[in-house]
C-alpha cells in the first residue's frame, strides 16, 4: 500500500535544482533542454538511448546520458535526486513510422510506465508527459473541415492504433499517480511540432520536414517532380518547436492542470497541398505534384481546439507557419549542403 505524498504549496523551483529530461537525444526534449539550460538552470539531466553523437542537441553545461529508459534499474538511477521529470522518450516518428510499426510503438509503455514509478520513488515534485493528438478518437478526424480536437474527444475512446492507444494508456498512469499517490503530473496533447533540429529524413521525419527536403532535393537535382502522399487534402495544424517547449514549461507549472490532459498544438489549419505550397514559396520555385494515394496519411483532418488553454494559461502557440517554416527550410537546406559536402549531419 502507498503512502500518499502530500505537497500541497511547491517551493519555487531553484536554478541548481535537477530537471531530468528524457528524450533528449530526439527532437523536442533536446530543445527543451536547451530552453532550460536559457533560462539558467545549472544541473539538468538529459537522457536517450541513441549514442552522444546521434544526439540533434547536444547543449554544453547539460549532462547528457545514452541510457535505455524502457529499463526498470536505469530509470531508478536517471531519476535521482530530480526534483522534476520531463518524460518525452517514445519510439516514433511521422505516419509512415507509425502505421507500419506499431508494436514499438506500444512498447514506449514501458518507458512511461518505469519513468513514473521512479520519479514517485525518487521524491521528483513534478512529472511530465508528452502526449499526443493521436489519443484523440480517430472517429471525429474523417473530414478534411474538421471541427477541432477539444480535450474531451479523448473519450469515449477510438484512438489511432499502436501509438493513440500507448499515449492514452500513459495519460491514465499519471492520472493515477495523481489521485492515489499525489505526485503532481502534467499531460500534454502535442499536435504535430516542427522545427529545426527535427528528424528531417531516412522515414521518421513528419510532413513539414519531409516538404522542406523534398523541395531542397528537386532544386538540387533539377528533378522537378515532387510526390505526396495521399490526395494533399487532409488537413492539419503544425506548431513551432519554441511554442511547444514554452507551453511544455507553463503546463508544468501550473497547478490548475495537474492530472488534466491539455492540448498543446497550433489552430491554423492548413491542408498538405497549402503545406507543400508554402514550402515552394519560401524557396522560390514551383514543382509538378504527384499523389500517391497507396502512401500512409494518417486521418483526413486534424486541428486543435484551443479554448482550454487560452483559458487557463492566457496563452495559446501562436508562430504563424510560415515564420516558423522559414527557420526550418533554411536549418534543413544547411544540413543538406553539409552532407552533401560529406559532412557528418544527424538526420
Ligand atoms: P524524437 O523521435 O525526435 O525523440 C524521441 C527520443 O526518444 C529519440 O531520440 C529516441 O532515441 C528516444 N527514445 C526512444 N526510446 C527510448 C528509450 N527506451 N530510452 C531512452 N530514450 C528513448 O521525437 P520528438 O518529436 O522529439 O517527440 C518527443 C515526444 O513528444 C514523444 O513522446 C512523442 O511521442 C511526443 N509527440 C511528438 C509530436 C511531434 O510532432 N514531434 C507530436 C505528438 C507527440
Amino acid at each position: 500500500m502507498e503512502t500518499k505524498r502530500l505537497v500541497d504549496k511547491d517551493p519555487t523551483l531553484k536554478k541548481d535544482d535537477l530537471i531530468l529530461i528524457t528524450g533528449a537525444g530526439g527532437f523536442i526534449a533536446g530543445n527543451l533542454a536547451r530552453y532550460f539550460r536559457g533560462k539558467g538552470f545549472t544541473r539538468i539531466r538529459a537522457v536517450d538511448k541513441k549514442p552522444l553523437y546521434e544526439w540533434y542537441l547536444r547543449v554544453p553545461g547539460v549532462e547528457s546520458l545514452c541510457l535505455d529508459v524502457s529499463n526498470e534499474d536505469n530509470c531508478h538511477r536517471v531519476c535521482e535526486g530530480a526534483v522534476e521529470v520531463y518524460n518525452l522518450a517514445a519510439d516514433m516518428g511521422g505516419m509512415g513510422f507509425i502505421e507500419r510499426y506499431r508494436v514499438e510503438c506500444l512498447r514506449s509503455i514501458l518507458i512511461n510506465t518505469h519513468m513514473i514509478e521512479a520519479a514517485y520513488r525518487g521524491g521528483a515534485r513534478r512529472y511530465f508527459f508528452a502526449s499526443s493528438a493521436c489519443a484523440y478518437n480517430v472517429l471525429l478526424q474523417q473530414d478534411p473541415n474538421v471541427r477541432a480536437l477539444k480535450e474531451s474527444d479523448a473519450y469515449p475512446a477510438m484512438a489511432e492504433r499502436g501509438y493513440g492507444w500507448e499515449k492514452l494508456m500513459s495519460e491514465m498512469f499519471c492520472q493515477e499517480y495523481s489521485a492515489e499517490r499525489g505526485l503532481k503530473t502534467a499531460i500534454a496533447r502535442f499536435h504535430n511540432v516542427y522545427g529545426p533540429h527535427g528528424t528531417w529524413d531516412g522515414g521518421r521525419e513528419k510532413a513539414p520536414a519531409a516538404m522542406c527536403r523534398k523541395v531542397i532535393e528537386a532544386i538540387d537535382t533539377g528533378n522537378h517532380d515532387i510526390t505526396i502522399w495521399g490526395d494533399g487534402h487532409q488537413t492539419r495544424s503544425f506548431m513551432y518547436i519554441e511554442d511547444c517547449v514554452k507551453g511544455i514549461d507553463l503546463i508544468m507549472h501550473c497547478d490548475a492542470l495537474i492530472a488534466t490532459p491539455i492540448n498543446l498544438g497550433s489552430n491554423e489549419l492548413v491542408s498538405i497541398n497549402d503545406l507543400l505550397s508554402k514550402v515552394e514559396k519560401i524557396a522560390g520555385v514551383k514543382l509538378n505534384r504527384h499523389y500517391d494515394p497507396n502512401a500512409p496519411r494518417g486521418v483526413t483532418g486534424r486541428n486543435s481546439d484551443n479554448t482550454f488553454i487560452r483559458q487557463v494559461l492566457k496563452w495559446e502557440p501562436n508562430t504563424p507557419l510560415e515564420t516558423g517554416l522559414r527557420a526550418t527550410y533554411k536549418w534543413i537546406k544547411e544540413q543538406y549542403d553539409a552532407r552533401k559536402k560529406g559532412k557528418r549531419v544527424v538526420e
